[in-house]
């Protein structure tokens, strides 16, 4: 399996996808038969994390070969991506609390935390995704869960260096469908419900590759946290579109869409990259910003860089699309204030998909779910008329 960080990879492996995005999704997604072969699912997570490809052309590609009422399974899982970024979104706490919790436990690590991310518990699934994980950067969604689960429930180690880990490795490591997901698995996020990986259920999914009967914990009660995260209405920074006069344009691990051309030829373009970043999405934003043109930093202070590139092109006027919570976001708070005080100004740009799907995540995904209809309606993908303002 190869995952090569451009556009144009991302597009072929859409293509490649497509056909199956219908009933052979619907009914075989679950499975997962390992790493190189016929699995269901698309494996377009990466381009999909950092927009190299964004969700709009995947659904107007799938919806151009399948009805909805066939491909509703893969739409919907489409969406979970969004509803993710907007829960956390309008729940801002529960990033800085995974952040504390993972500080607090890495202070005290074990045999156990070093035998888990070696894979040598002897637990033979575990440690077979464990080194899927580390060497491939990549593990189909059902052996996310029960590796989670596996690490919550069996292990007992603490959630936060789960999902640290994952994201060392994983190719489309992403701050939300990460912290999410594992919350949920812990019965975090649908309080009180955890998710228990079973023994049969693993045979069931995999083919009868693992059978681990008799070596996983398959009654256990949820996760519990003190601290209640209360819900926080998004406020976009300044949902304006692009300056229409000249501007640097700041690509960063977020969105790395180039799909469609600035409106305003920019005279200079550049790249930041937080460094907790997966190399995947180092390399998406090397691409998108030499394809507009610029030049690539990684790092936390990218205020030089910044000042530099925009001094260059003799503009005051900074423009990126808007940032959810994140590393990048963390990195590019500490730039804000420095920038403002030396008098650049600064357009965080929402995309019109985000502004649509973010506010309905405020608590479940029935909300997202009911509305997709109503979602494809609007953004033009339901006719093939795609709004060309994404
Ligand atoms: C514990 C845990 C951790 C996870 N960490 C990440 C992560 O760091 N980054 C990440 O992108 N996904 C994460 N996921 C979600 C999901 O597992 C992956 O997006 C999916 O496996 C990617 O494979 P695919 O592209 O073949 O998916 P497909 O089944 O082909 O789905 C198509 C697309 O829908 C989206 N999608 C599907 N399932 C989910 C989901 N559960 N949550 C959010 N979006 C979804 C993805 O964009 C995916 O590419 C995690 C799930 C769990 C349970």
């Amino acid at each position: 399996m190869k995952f090569e960080a451009t556009r144009k990879a991302g597009l072929l492996s859409l293509d490649a996808f497509v056909p199956q995005a219908g009933r052979k999704y619907t009914e075989q997604r679950n499975f997962d038969y390992g790493v190189e072969t016929r699995n269901a699912s698309s494996k377009l997570s990466p381009w999909l994390r950092h927009r190299v490809i964004a969700e709009w052309e995947v659904l107007e590609r799938v919806l151009a070969q399948h009805p909805l009422e066939t491909s509703t399974s893969f739409v919907q899982e489409i969406f979970w991506r969004g509803y993710f970024k907007g829960w956390l979104e309008q729940h801002p706490s529960v990033w800085q609390s995974y952040n504390e919790g993972l500080a607090q436990a890495s202070g005290y690590l074990s045999s156990d935390y070093a035998q888990a991310i070696s894979g040598n518990t002897g637990i033979a699934c575990f440690d077979h995704w464990c080194k899927q994980l580390t060497g491939q950067g990549y593990l189909h969604n059902h052996a996310r869960m029960w590796f989670a689960s596996i690490w919550i429930f069996t292990l007992r180690l603490p959630w936060e260096l789960g999902a640290s880990f994952f994201l060392q490795h994983l190719l489309d490591g992403d701050p939300a469908s990460n912290t999410l997901g594992w919350r949920w698995v812990a019965g975090l996020h649908t309080k009180g419900r955890n998710y228990l990986a079973r023994a049969e259920n693993i045979a069931r999914f995999t083919s009868g590759q693992f059978n681990p009967v008799g070596e996983l914990v398959e009654d256990a009660d949820p996760l519990e946290e003190k601290r209640t995260h209360d819900l926080v209405p998004i406020l976009y920074p300044r949902a304006s579109p692009l300056p229409p006069k000249h501007h640097l344009y700041v690509v960063t691990e977020e969105d790395c869409w180039t799909g469609q051309m600035l409106p305003c030829p920019t005279s200079r373009v550049i790249g930041v990259v937080s460094p907790q970043s997966s190399s995947f999405g180092q390399k998406a934003v090397r691409a998108a910003s030499s394809v507009l043109g610029g030049d690539m930093y990684v790092g936390h202070d990218w205020s030089d860089a910044i000042i530099k590139a925009a001094q260059d092109a003799q503009t005051t006027d900074i423009a990126l699309s808007y940032m959810p919570i994140g590393y990048a976001a963390d990195g590019m708070k500490k730039v804000y204030s420095k920038l403002q005080r030396d008098g650049f100004e600064i357009f965080q740009i929402p995309r019109r998909y985000d502004t649509l799907v973010w506010p309905h995540a405020s608590k479940g995904f029935f909300k997202v779910k009911k509305n997709i209809p109503s979602f494809l309606k609007a953004l033009g993908l339901e006719t093939g008329n795609r709004d060309e303002n994404l």
